[in-house]
């Protein structure tokens, strides 16, 4: 997707010695691409403004159950868990939680296994599979980790997963 704007200004510390850019896409997503070439793998993190204090009434925990959701497979990746599995077999790891203002999803990866990485990673956010199946099961797999969490009192002080 083209670049509509950029912005060159970036603060950082003397001793830093990455570099930073910032653009935005057409679709308004701001991005911020490090460039460290000290360092062996590749990342990408991606940040959605909505957390759980977005639940509607009636339906707690649904930004939790969408972050679960959203990583099992895309209309392009339709094999269920072939991201998380693509991500173990080159190298890297991923998670993502959900806190009150935000979702938060984020993997690292060997640096040849990056450009495939971050397409699968991509398609959860343009177009998820959501198949009732698996709908089922993280229903399921949301409500015993609050089961779990609701005994923690540190969980309950501050309520990410
Ligand atoms: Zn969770």
């Amino acid at each position: 997707m083209a670049v509509e704007n950029e912005s060159a200004e970036i603060v950082k510390a003397r001793i830093d010695k990455r570099n930073y850019k910032r653009i935005v896409l057409r679709n308004s997503l701001q991005v911020l691409l490090i460039s460290d070439p000290d360092t062996d793998k590749c990342a990408a993190s991606m940040s959605v403004g909505v957390g759980y204090f977005s639940d509607p009434t009636g339906l707690e925990g649904l930004a939790h159950f969408l972050e679960h959701m959203l990583f099992y497979a895309s209309e392009k990746y339709p094999v269920e868990d072939s991201y998380s599995k693509y991500i173990t077999e080159h190298g890297g790891s991923t998670n993502a939680f959900t806190s009150s203002e935000n979702t938060n999803y984020f993997f690292d990866v060997n640096t040849d296994g990056f450009e495939e990485a971050l397409d699968r990673f991509a398609q959860f956010f343009t177009k998820p599979l959501m198949s009732a199946d698996a709908t089922m099961r993280e229903i399921k797999a949301v409500d015993s980790e609050n089961q779990k969490n609701l005994l923690s009192d540190g969980w309950r002080m501050n309520q990410d997963g």
